[in-house]
């Protein structure tokens, strides 16, 4: 296949579509594309093409780190979570908010006041995730001592991170540490303590995470230990917010239930470090944002940096401010900071700060059962000679392209476009560089093509041969040349004459006879004598201005006295 035709097959575009409709917790609303391209620079495993005018995302490339949701301007992406309604579905239902719920309401005095409030807007009961947290922070330290993990441990509690480790880093997947996340261990606590309490099936009871991310929700559709995970519904804190509010206002301090149970430990987890200081070691660094957490993985993985040798824990968190920036979250990250130094305060409580509860886990039940394998969407091909092949191409066209990654060709790089290509789901000429090029080389094949006649068209001599002189429009050209007779030369001198006395009327006349004499190179070489390319003003490659025409006796009309060259 010719590398500038269009190769968007129907199949691409179907395997596109199919992308579309895989389940994912970003998806894109199509009528609110603009098809700007901002969103395709900042995602971190560039899954985003635009396509047809529209963002489309490579399913098995997103992460769902939805730090696109927050690139669009124009809101067409958004996250897919679960409605408050389904709370219709359960015989009882538990409230599970995670712990950077309790920086969003600047009213709130205290986490009861907030945990109370979950109870009047329709829950049954609520469990703390920070509890959760609490027990993976044991969990943690228990694993790190007991098993020769490989350092420096990667942090698993985000989701959107194990993911790029799934897509980016595959030979760092065996520094994940491999425990449920605080949410999953919480959600599995409250089933169970909710079932023994009520007597109920653990069917019948609907575990509602209240979440600042939509990436939990890939962790409640495939879980990495057992089946079918323990969060039931996943809502985000902007579903729940307004209603939430309003609940606060209406609650006084008396009212406040004794609901809180979690230590500061289990609290401060959705602040970059906090998820650290549970492992327990003084060698480790906490990075949040996502593309800072590529950089900084991307230097442990080609052991950059001597400094990261040395490390026993790296905690990293895919949006800036960790969870208190995740893309759900209604508050600026900063208050959000502001007002969660207040909640997990002494007097907020129950343990002391910076306490970690001894709580009763063995490791073992927080254990994956199931180890995330790499997804290789780099792979060119299965076939290791053909991927070869098309590595080689790709780096071809990458050297051709102009290397300034303006994203106008709809990939977030002239790398990715390269890829794009060699894979068949782009065309060299989506760069509007290499379409310049284009268009202006073909100018040029035009305008040597112009002086070229098809071999039907010539005598065996190799000249032209377009006819005997005949009444065509060709005769008619022989005919001014020649002064010969005729109604064509008797109007084309009438128009002439009049052009003369200034009739602007009849200067299209005019202009249409010049018209007429630069015609084409069939008309200017039909054999019979003539010799077109003497005329200036012809549009013959030849013309030698001046020479052989007698201007008076054709009023002007080649030399151009009498053309406004405006008309043409
Ligand atoms: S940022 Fe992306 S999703 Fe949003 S309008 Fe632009 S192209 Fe579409
Ligand atoms: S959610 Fe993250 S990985 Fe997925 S398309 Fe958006 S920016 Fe890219």
């Amino acid at each position: 296949m010719m590398k500038d035709e269009n190769p968007r097959s129907s199949a691409d575009e179907k395997r596109l579509q199919a992308s579309e409709d895989m389940f994912h917790s970003v998806r894109l609303d199509r009528d609110k594309c603009m098809g700007c391209t901002n969103c395709i620079k900042n995602c971190p495993t560039q899954a985003i093409r635009v396509r047809n005018g529209k963002a489309v995302i490579i399913s098995e490339r997103c992460i769902d780190c939805g730090e696109c949701i927050r690139t669009c301007t124009h809101n067409a992406k958004q996250a897919v979570t679960d409605s408050l309604d389904s709370m219709e579905k359960y015989k009882f239902t538990v409230a599970l908010p995670a712990p950077a719920l309790y920086s969003q309401f600047k009213t709130a005095r205290t986490r009861n006041h907030i945990l109370t409030a979950l109870k009047r807007i329709g829950f049954d009961d609520v469990f703390e995730v920070a509890e959760g947290a609490e027990f993976v922070s044991n969990a943690t330290r228990q694993y790190m001592k007991e098993n020769e993990i490989k350092r420096p441990v990667i942090s698993t509690a985000c989701p959107a991170i194990v993911k790029l480790v799934q897509v980016k880093f595959p030979s760092l997947i065996d520094n994940l540490l491999p425990l449920q996340a605080p949410v999953e261990a919480a959600a599995g606590l409250a089933k169970k303590k909710f079932s023994e309490q009520t007597g109920l099936s653990p069917d019948d009871i609907g575990i509602f995470f209240i979440s600042p991310c939509a990436a939990k929700m890939h962790t409640k559709n495939a879980p990495l230990r057992g089946k079918k995970s323990d969060i039931d519904e996943l809502i985000s804190f902007q579903d729940i917010y307004m209603k939430l509010r309003s609940a606060i206002k209406d609650i006084p301090p008396y009212e406040e239930e004794d609901i809180a149970t979690a230590s500061s430990f289990g609290v401060r987890w959705p602040n970059p470090g906090g998820e650290s200081l549970a492992a327990g070691t003084k060698k480790f660094v906490a990075v949040d944002g996502i593309n800072d957490v590529v950089e900084i993985l991307e230097t442990v993985d080609t052991n950059e940096d001597s400094k990261f040798r040395g490390l026993d824990f790296i905690e990293c968190l895919a949006c800036k401010g960790g969870c208190l920036g995740g893309p759900l979250t209604v508050k600026n990250v900063y208050v959000a900071q502001v007002i969660m130094k207040d909640m997990r305060s002494e007097q907020n409580c129950r343990y002391k700060v910076g306490e970690l509860p001894a709580k009763h886990v063995d490791w073992h039940d927080l254990l994956w059962d199931r180890k995330p394998e790499h997804i290789p969407v780099d792979q060119l091909s299965p076939n290791m000679a053909e991927a070869f092949r098309m590595l080689s191409d790709m780096e071809e066209i990458g050297d051709s392209l102009p290397g300034i990654d303006c994203g106008a060709c709809g990939a977030p790089s002239c790398m990715a476009l390269a890829e794009d290509i060699v894979r068949g789901q782009a065309k060299i000429t989506d760069c509007v560089f290499k379409l310049r090029e284009k268009v202006r080389g073909l100018a040029v094949e035009m305008f040597e093509l112009e002086g070229v006649m098809p071999p039907t068209m010539e005598n065996s001599s190799g000249e032209t041969d377009a006819g005997d002189g005949g009444e065509t429009e060709t005769s008619y050209i022989f005919d001014i040349e020649d002064g010969v007779r005729g109604n064509n030369k008797e109007e084309s001198n009438e128009d002439r004459d009049e052009a003369e006395r200034g009739n602007p009327a009849d200067s299209d006349k005019v202009n249409s006879a010049e018209a007429v004499h630069s015609r084409g190179t069939a008309e200017r070489s039909s054999g019979t004598g003539a010799d077109w390319d003497r005329y200036p003003g012809s549009t013959g490659a030849a013309g030698k201005e001046g020479e052989s025409i007698d201007d008076k006796r054709y009023g002007g009309l080649y030399s151009g006295h009498f053309a406004d060259w405006h008309n043409l």
